[in-house]
C-alpha cells in the first residue's frame, strides 16, 4: 500500500455548529477508475500526492479512501429554485472533505460530488453520471483558463457502478475545489428559521474567510452586502462577455465568495441571441442570457434580506440601508459591462459615444445570426488589417449587415493613439478562440459514455487550457457547430 505524502486537511467549516451540516462520509464504490487528475491544480493547492499511482489516487477522489486530516461533512443549505423557496436542500450527493490553503494562502475547499446519499438527498440517488462530471470538468477548466473566477476540477473518477437516470449510465465523482461552499441560500437556511444567532455566525466565518477587510468597517454585515453585489456585478458581466449562460441561477447556486459554481444545465451560446436558453429545466427563459443580471439581483436581495437583523437593530433602518447598497447593482453592473466591452472591442479610452457603439454591434449580430466568440476573435484580426474584414463578414446571414457598424469603430478606433497592432493584441487577450461549445462538450461526453473512450475529453479540455492563442492544428475547435451538430439543450443530469 502506498502511503500518501505530507498532506493534510483541515475544516474550519466543520468546527462550525453540528446544526450547519451533517457528520458523514463518502458511499464506498465498487471499482474505482481514474479519468483525470489535475496536476497543476494539486501543485497550486500544495497536494503532495505526486508519488501516487492512478489507481492511489482513483482510490481517494472516490471517497474509498480519506486524506489525513479529513472531516466529512454534507453542508446543509435552502434556496430559492426558479422562484420558490425550498426551506432545506442542502449537500444531496456532495460531502465536503476538507480545507486546504493554495500557494496564495487562500482556503480552498475540497469536495466530492456524486459521493453517495446524505440526509439531504431527499428523493436522489447521491450519485453523478459520467457525462455531467465530464461536462464541469471542462467548463470550470475553461472558466478558469478564461480568467473568470470559478470552482475548479481536481479530479474525475469513473465509479464503475451504474446509475439510473433516464436510463442505466457510467457512474462518475468529480472532485470540486472552491474557495468556499457557502451560498446564499445557506444564509436562508438559518434566516427562514429566525436563527439570528446562526446566520450572524455564518456571516462572520465568511467575512473571515473571504473578506477579512471588513471586520474593521463600521458595519461589516452592510460591508458584507456591498462586498458580495460588487463580486457578483463584475462576474455576471465576465460571463455575458464570453456568452456564457449559467442555465440554474437559483440562491442555492450563487456562492458569496464570488466563484461561479454549478456547472449542470450550463452552455456557451454560438449565435449571439439575448434570449438563449439551452437548460432544459427552464422553460420560461427566466435564466436566459440577457436576463442574468437581473436575475443575481434578485438573489442579491434575498441576499440582503438574511442580513437585516445584523445591519440595524431598527428593522426599518436596516432595509433602508440594504435598499441603498442594492439600488447601486444595476449600476455597477453597467459599468463592469461597458468596461469589458470597450476591451473586447479593442478601446483603451472612453468615450460617451462607446455602449452606443457596443450595442449596436450586438444588435447587428443578433439580426444576423452571427456567432459570439467568431465575431469578436475576428474583430481582433479586423483591428490589424483592414483585408480581414471578408472573414468577419462571412460570419453575419447578410455580410454587408455589419459594414457601417465597421466604419464607425474604424473611426473610433483612430481617435486613439495606439497603434492598429496594439489594439489588435490587447482585444486577443480578452476574446478567446476556443470555449466549451456545446457540440464539442457532447461529442466528449458520447466518446467516453458509448465507447470509454475519454480521448476526445482529454484532448478538449487541453485546448481550452490555453483560450486566448489561436493554433493552426486546433482551429476545428474554434468552428461553429454546423446545423446538424448544433446541440440545443443542456440537462442537468441528476
Ligand atoms: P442542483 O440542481 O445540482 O443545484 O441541486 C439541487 C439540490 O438537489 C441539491 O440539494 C443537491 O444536493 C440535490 N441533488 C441533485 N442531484 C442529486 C442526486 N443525484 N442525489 C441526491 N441529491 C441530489
Ligand atoms: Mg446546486
Amino acid at each position: 500500500m502506498q502511503q500518501t505524502d505530507s498532506t493534510f486537511l483541515t475544516g474550519s467549516y466543520a468546527r462550525l455548529p453540528g446544526h450547519f451540516f451533517a457528520r458523514l462520509g463518502p458511499t464506498p464504490v465498487i471499482q474505482p477508475r481514474l479519468i483525470k487528475f489535475n496536476r497543476a491544480l494539486a501543485a497550486d493547492l500544495g497536494l503532495e500526492l505526486n508519488s501516487l499511482d492512478a489507481a492511489a489516487l482513483a482510490e481517494i477522489f472516490s471517497g474509498n479512501r480519506m486524506l489525513p486530516g479529513a472531516d466529512p461533512i454534507a453542508m446543509i443549505y435552502a434556496g430559492h429554485q426558479f422562484g420558490q423557496f425550498v426551506p432545506q436542500l442542502g449537500d444531496g450527493r456532495a460531502i465536503l472533505l476538507g480545507e486546504v490553503r493554495d500557494s496564495n494562502g487562500t482556503r480552498r475547499d475540497i469536495q466530492l460530488k456524486g459521493s453517495g446519499r446524505t440526509p439531504f438527498s431527499r428523493g436522489g440517488d447521491g450519485r453523478a453520471a459520467v457525462g455531467p462530471v465530464l461536462r464541469e470538468y471542462l467548463v470550470s477548466e475553461a472558466m478558469h483558463a478564461l480568467g473568470i473566477p470559478t470552482t475548479r476540477a481536481l479530479a474525475a473518477v469513473a465509479t464503475g457502478e451504474s446509475v439510473l437516470r433516464e436510463q442505466r449510465v457510467p457512474g462518475a465523482i468529480l472532485t470540486r475545489v472552491a474557495a468556499s461552499h457557502v451560498r446564499v441560500g445557506t444564509f436562508q437556511y438559518f434566516a427562514a428559521r429566525g436563527d439570528v444567532d446562526a446566520a450572524r455566525l455564518l456571516a462572520d466565518y465568511v467575512i473571515e474567510r473571504h473578506y477579512p477587510a471588513l471586520k474593521l468597517d463600521a458595519r461589516p454585515h452592510l460591508a458584507l452586502l456591498r462586498s458580495v453585489m460588487e463580486r457578483q456585478a463584475r462576474l455576471i458581466a465576465s460571463w455575458m462577455h464570453v456568452g456564457f449562460i449559467h442555465g440554474v441561477m437559483n440562491t442555492d447556486n450563487m456562492t458569496v465568495s464570488g466563484e461561479t459554481i454549478d456547472f449542470g444545465p450550463c452552455a456557451f451560446m454560438d449565435a449571439y441571441d439575448p434570449a438563449a436558453v439551452f437548460s432544459s429545466i427552464d422553460g420560461y427563459g427566466r435564466y436566459a442570457y440577457a436576463n442574468q443580471p437581473q436575475a443575481a439581483q434578485w438573489n442579491l436581495t434575498r441576499f440582503a434580506e438574511t442580513l437585516l437583523p445584523m445591519i440595524d437593530s431598527v428593522p426599518e433602518r436596516a432595509v433602508e440601508l440594504a435598499s441603498e447598497v442594492m439600488a447601486t447593482f444595476a449600476a455597477r453592473f453597467a459599468e463592469c459591462w461597458l468596461a469589458g466591452m470597450r476591451r473586447k472591442l479593442g478601446l483603451f479610452g472612453a468615450e460617451d459615444g462607446d455602449l452606443d457603439l457596443a450595442e449596436e454591434l450586438l444588435d447587428v449580430m443578433h439580426r444576423n445570426q452571427a456567432d459570439f466568440t467568431l465575431t469578436f476573435r475576428r474583430l481582433c484580426d479586423a483591428a490589424q488589417n483592414g483585408e480581414a474584414d471578408a472573414g468577419l463578414r462571412a460570419l453575419f446571414a447578410d455580410p454587408s449587415a455589419p459594414d457601417a457598424w465597421i466604419g464607425k469603430w474604424r473611426s473610433r478606433l483612430a481617435r486613439e493613439p495606439q497603434a492598429a497592432a496594439a489594439h489588435a493584441a490587447a482585444m486577443r487577450q480578452v476574446n478567446p478562440a476556443y470555449i466549451p461549445r456545446n457540440h464539442r462538450i457532447e461529442q466528449a461526453i458520447t466518446a467516453a459514455v458509448e465507447s470509454g473512450d475519454f480521448s476526445p475529453f482529454a484532448e478538449f479540455l487541453e485546448v481550452l487550457s490555453r483560450p486566448y492563442e489561436a493554433r493552426k492544428d486546433r482551429e476545428d475547435y474554434a468552428n461553429a457547430p454546423q446545423p446538424d451538430e448544433r446541440v440545443l439543450r443542456t440537462f442537468c443530469g441528476t
